[in-house]
């Protein structure tokens, strides 16, 4: 049975690793040269638009999906009269603009920030006039890990940010003065059935996730952030893995954006938790049972960002499990993560900040 991956990178990869043990086999898309998952499996070396490999896609695939949102909806959707394709366009195309995302939290229910629609400079005034300083300007499409974005403090800073991003329709929405960052991981069968995990608390800098612990957070946190994505999951009917980003505020969660995906944040339950969000994803969009998503102790992930350490160096920490996507290092570029996995929030904690100090000493935890 083939799974087809539309986007070959490190998250494919890691499908294809939680995929292989099932027996399952992968087909790649992805114009990229080497990309992460075109050592484990196949790949069809063209554009993410190019009919003819869509084509053997279908032919060749079971069910197809995406391991980046930013695929071409409109080849999903001509793609879906020909096989399987899931998760459903129609989410993809919701995470792919920040307008639309805001807009279905609102719809469902969720609360996320105030911002307005902006695609001229006279726009930009009025809604940093209704919304007020500070605030973030950000591409309403194609932005991730903190790119296309941009804050402003002063009104000096409006002129400056209007000329960096004012080519694109844009958002501005509040600054949020957020006590921590929680994302939420869940997954949907195709019969309607359920699995979320629990919360994770995600520390970025420079817009990029440097370290997330899980589980965290008090009962009604994990119950508010596990109804927020069940609904997204049944306004969608949605089949796979999805995520949500919150900013907490005084007890409350304030969503940021979701990804239609397995996330960054959900790497820890490789080794975490009872069935990973690659295996789940798997299992979701195949049609079979899904697996529990409880986690087996307390997680640490630290992304390795830039250069990667010496293997060496990182597996004479005992019970580190490290995971090098084999890309090319460049700065600010995602090549790998490791994990730890204690039997308490303390242990697990101590570690994570002397695995930090010895791997990534520009991150500070406050
Ligand atoms: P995003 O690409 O929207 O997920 O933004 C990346 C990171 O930038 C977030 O995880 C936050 O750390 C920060 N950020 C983005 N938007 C805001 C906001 N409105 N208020 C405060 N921090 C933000």
């Amino acid at each position: 049975m083939t799974v087809g991956i539309v986007g070959a990178g490190q998250l494919g990869r890691m499908m294809a690793l939680a995929g292989y043990p099932l027996g399952l086999d992968f087909l790649f898309l992805d114009p990229a040269d080497a990309p992460p998952a075109a050592q484990l499996a196949p790949l069809l070396k063209r554009a993410f638009t190019d009919d003819e490999a869509l084509r053997s896609l279908a032919e060749r695939c079971e069910v197809v999906t995406i391991d980046w949102e930013n695929v071409s909806v409109a080849a999903l959707r001509k793609l879906r009269r020909q096989t399987r394709v899931s998760p459903p366009p129609a989410a993809i195309a919701t995470a792919q603009d920040r307008v639309s995302e805001k807009r279905l939290f609102e719809k469902l229910g969720i609360a996320t920030t105030r911002w307005r629609a902006v695609s001229t400079r006279r726009q930009l005034d009025a809604a940093v006039r209704a919304i007020g300083l500070p605030g973030v300007l950000k591409t309403r499409r194609m932005g991730y890990d903190g790119k296309g974005q941009s804050v402003l403090r002063t009104a000096a800073d409006v002129e400056r940010a209007w000329l960096q991003l004012g080519q694109v329709p844009l958002l501005y929405e509040e600054l949020v003065p957020f006590d921590l960052e929680v994302s939420v991981i869940g997954v949907r069968g195709r019969r309607g059935e359920c699995q979320v995990y629990p919360l994770n608390h995600n520390l970025h800098s420079s817009g990029i996730l440097r370290l997330t612990r899980a589980p965290f957070g008090t009962a009604r946190l994990n119950r508010l952030a596990q109804n927020h994505v069940q609904a997204v999951m049944e306004h969608f009917r949605y089949v796979g893995v999805l995520t949500i980003e919150f900013f907490v505020r005084g007890g409350r969660l304030v969503a940021n954006e979701m990804a239609p995906r397995v996330h960054n944040s959900g790497h820890w339950t490789i080794e975490g938790a009872v069935t990973s969000q690659f295996e789940n994803h798997l299992r979701a969009i195949l049609g079979l049972p899904l697996g529990d998503a409880r986690a087996r102790g307390y997680s640490a992930m630290i992304n390795l960002i830039g250069t990667m350490p010496a293997r060496a160096g990182v597996l004479r920490h005992a019970g580190v499990h490290l995971h090098d996507y084999a890309k090319e290092p460049r700065p600010g570029r995602k090549l790998g993560h490791l994990t730890v996995v204690e039997d308490s929030a303390e242990r697990c904690e101590r570690r994570a900040r002397a695995l930090l100090a010895e791997l990534a000493p520009e991150v500070h935890i406050p």
